[in-house]
């Protein structure tokens, strides 16, 4: 899943500031980069722009990009830009000033990519330029526009074939389009005689079992998935090196044989830790995600997430180094308010610029919709990048359907709470509020005299807690940076604020606070 090299990590993260592949993206890359021909299939929305730009920037010279669709390939253009990659496109839709500006880039011979519409290679001159241009690299976007039989044939796209061979450089196709016959007449056209490395998108690993559970005593929830696999070669992902270390103790004390590993540790002994789990069959590596690149073992049995990863692509990628050789594998991540918290403060503490931010919010509510979902967890996932699966019968969810109820009032009850104290505290104050706990934070700030203090007495603390998760969850409210991480409600709420919209809550999470059993005589 990621034996791709060092340099399209840092590539991934710098340029495009992305922190893990999507499903395929790594191995494309990978042959991509080396000069292999590749027809990759993958569905929309599954990442196939990054497959081409990426090699783009590892290989010398010049990429094209073949690309029938005018409005993305400005878009990609745009976007690659502001990344600061030298990028053009060449399409009827160019003003004069920027014909001018990509065939200046062209001439200085600093362009990485130049988009280009299928019409232009009919244009006189295109095929002389392309020739002195340096060109070490041909992406076609849409490849099954090749084919007669589809609907959207394109007849320049025959004379990628041509080209193909003229500039005597390697060709990476791309498509969404899965059939066998288009998937043939593709590789005939374009490739003529030789054979593409195929790449067929098909992002489960069905041998992989998915669970989620919110953190209730975290520790004790991974020792016991860890107790129920003892002896079995597993990860535990943590967020801080500090608690690789604590928890790597505890699991030895539970009598496994368990080691820490983080990037803070000095590289002899990183490379012992791999080694060690490389070779041996029952060991457990407690780490931060430092721990994961260029491990190649086939037999990891299990994978936990002691906490929240940072988006639903590091999620997939890290789940994705169990069970490698197929065999059943299990998964277990771990996710509580602290970890929604900490992601986004992550996020909006950045220097990434806002737009990038914003995506990246967007990726974190994407695992933690995964993570509250209210059905399979598969069928959430393998939809996130662009799959229509069936519901899997392997993950948490489909083993045991949550019961769900409609929390509308109780979080109506939250938001007026959240509003009434200026968006300005956390969910323990919050909660406070709501069940009528006079604390002196309470009584300091006079939010005994509110009219939410006490409304909320029919659910615990711990259940209010489970609201507010949920919420953070679904997005109804985030912490403000400014304010020390106090709630602010987003538009999202307003809805249900209005009482314009309903929501359901999930019921499991939220069971009451265990009492201590009466005492017997
Ligand atoms: P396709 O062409 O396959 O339909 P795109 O290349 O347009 O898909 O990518 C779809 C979306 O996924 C884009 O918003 C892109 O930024 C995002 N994306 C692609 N690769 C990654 C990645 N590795 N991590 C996070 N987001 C990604
Ligand atoms: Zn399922």
């Amino acid at each position: 899943m990621d034996g791709s090299s060092p340099t399209a990590h840092s590539i991934l993260s710098e340029v495009f500031g992305f922190d893990g592949f999507r499903p395929m993206q790594a191995d494309i890359v990978t042959a991509v980069a080396a000069g292999t021909d590749v027809l990759a299939i993958l569905p929309t929305g599954g990442g196939k722009s990054l497959c081409f730009q990426l090699p783009a920037l590892m290989r010398p010279g010049l990429t094209v990009v073949i690309s029938p669709l005018i409005a993305l390939m400005r878009d990609q253009v745009r976007a690659l830009k502001e990344a600061g990659v030298s990028a053009g496109a060449l399409t009827s839709a160019n003003t004069e000033d920027e014909n001018a500006e990509v065939f200046d880039a062209l001439y200085k011979g600093d362009l990485k990519l130049l988009y280009m519409a299928p019409e232009r290679l009919a244009a006189g001159g295109t095929d002389r330029m392309l020739a002195h241009a340096g060109v070490t690299l041909l992406a076609v976007d849409e490849a099954h526009c090749v084919s007669q039989w589809g609907h959207d044939f394109r007849p320049d796209y025959l004379r990628i074939g041509a080209l193909r061979r003229a500039l005597d450089v390697p060709l990476a196709a791309f498509t969404a389009t899965a059939d066998a016959e288009t998937r043939d007449e593709i590789a005939a056209r374009l490739f003529g005689g030789d054979e593409p490395t195929v790449f067929l998108g098909g992002f489960d690993r069905p041998n992989i079992h998915l669970a989620f559970a919110a953190k209730d005593k975290p520790r004790e929830q991974i020792l016991s998935f860890a107790a129920a696999r003892k002896g079995q070669s597993g990860i535990v992902y943590c967020g801080t090196r500090a608690k690789t270390e604590t928890l790597a103790k505890a699991m030895c004390d539970a009598g496994h044989s368990a080691l820490a590993y983080h990037g803070g540790m000095e590289p002899d002994a990183r490379r012992e830790v791999e080694r060690r789990f490389q070779t041996d069959d029952d060991l457990v590596v407690v780490a931060t995600i430092a721990f994961g690149m260029g491990i190649d073992k086939p037999d990891i049995r299990w994978v936990a997430h002691a906490d929240l990863p940072k988006s639903i692509e590091a999620y997939y990628q890290e789940i994705g180094r169990a069970g490698r050789d197929g065999a059943p594998a299990e998964t277990l991540t771990l996710f509580g308010t602290d970890d929604i918290r900490f992601r986004r403060m992550q996020i909006d503490e950045g220097l990434a610029p806002p737009e990038r931010r914003m995506a990246d919010h967007g990726r974190l509510n994407a695992l933690l919709g995964l993570a509250e979902a209210h059905q399979c967890r598969r069928l959430n996932l393998l939809s996130y990048f662009g799959e229509k699966p069936e519901p899997c019968g392997r993950c948490d969810l489909c083993d045991t359907p949550p019961e769900t109820f409609d929390g509308t009032e109780a979080v109506r009850k939250a938001l007026s709470a959240i509003l009434r104290t200026g968006e300005m505290f956390g969910a323990g104050h919050l909660t406070d509020i709501l069940v009528g706990n006079q604390t002196d934070k309470v009584r300091q700030r006079g939010h005994d005299d509110l009219p939410t203090f006490g409304v909320g007495k029919d659910l615990d603390r711990r259940m209010w807690g489970a609201v507010f998760r949920q919420m953070m969850g679904q997005d109804l409210v985030r912490p403000d940076p400014e304010r020390h991480g106090g709630l602010r409600m987003t538009d999202a709420a307003r809805p249900i604020l209005r009482a314009e919209a309903s929501i359901t809550l999930r019921k499991d999470t939220m069971k009451p606070e265990r009492r201590p059993a009466a005492k017997t005589l």
